[in-house]
C-alpha cells in the first residue's frame, strides 16, 4: 500500500481517476495533479460537465444508445437511412462505428453478448425489441455488427435464426485480415475467415 502524499480529498480524487478504463494508479495520479495544476482551465470545467452529464443522460428508449435525449440524436437524424438497422453488443461499438463514419443507418444496442458460461440468456439483451423493429415495414436490412469472438458469433446466428421469416436482409461485418496487416503474423482462424470470404478484385 502506497503512503498518501496528500490530504484525503486529493488522494480521493485519484482514487476515482484510477478506476478509469486505461488509467493505472500512476496515471491517476499523473492525471490528478494536471487537473490541480489547470483548475480554471479545465478542473472546473470539467466538474460542471460531469454534473450536467449526470443530470441529463438518459438511454434511448429505442436503440439503447446513451444520450441526453430520448429518442437519442442518432434515431432523430432525417439524413440517416431508416432501411438499415446496425446491430452492436455495445454502446462503445455504435460510437466506434460513428467515429469511423461508414455506416449511415439507424443502430440497435443490445447490451451484451449471448454468453452461457457468464449465464447471459436472450431476456437479458435487447433482442425482443430488435425483432420488433426489424419487422418494421421501412427496415430492409439488418446489419450484426459484433465482435468476432464465439459469444459474439452465438448472438448472431441466434438472432438470424429468429428473423427467418422477416422480410428483411441479414449482413454481417466481413472477417478477415485487418487494414495494414501482414499475413505471416495473422492466426489460422482469421487467414481461414479471409480465405473464405475473399472478393472478387
Ligand atoms: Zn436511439
Amino acid at each position: 500500500m502506497a503512503t498518501a502524499v496528500a490530504g484525503p480529498e486529493i488522494e480521493r480524487l485519484i482514487l476515482l481517476l484510477s478506476k478509469l478504463p486505461g488509467l493505472g494508479p500512476r496515471s491517476a495520479r499523473r492525471a490528478a495533479l494536471h487537473l490541480i495544476k489547470k483548475r480554471d482551465l479545465l478542473m472546473g470545467p470539467l466538474a460542471s460537465a460531469l454534473q450536467v452529464a449526470m443530470e441529463k443522460i438518459v438511454v434511448c428508449k429505442t436503440c439503447g444508445n446513451i444520450d441526453t435525449q430520448d429518442p437519442c440524436t442518432v434515431c432523430v437524424d432525417p439524413r440517416r437511412d431508416q432501411s438499415i438497422i446496425v446491430v452492436v453488443a455495445d454502446v462503445a461499438d455504435l460510437w466506434a462505428l460513428e467515429r469511423a463514419n461508414v455506416v449511415n443507418g439507424r443502430y440497435h444496442v443490445l447490451g451484451g453478448t449471448l454468453s452461457p458460461l457468464d449465464g447471459v440468456g436472450p431476456q437479458d439483451l435487447s433482442i425482443d425489441a430488435l425483432i420488433s423493429r426489424a419487422h418494421g415495414t421501412e427496415v430492409k436490412e439488418l446489419i450484426l455488427a459484433l465482435n468476432a469472438t464465439v459469444d459474439g458469433q452465438t448472438t448472431a446466428h441466434y438472432i438470424t435464426e429468429l428473423l427467418q421469416d422477416a422480410n428483411v436482409k441479414v449482413t454481417r461485418l466481413a472477417h478477415g485480415v485487418p487494414v495494414g496487416g501482414e499475413l505471416d503474423y495473422l492466426d489460422e482462424g482469421t487467414l481461414s475467415a479471409a480465405i473464405k470470404q475473399r472478393t472478387l478484385f
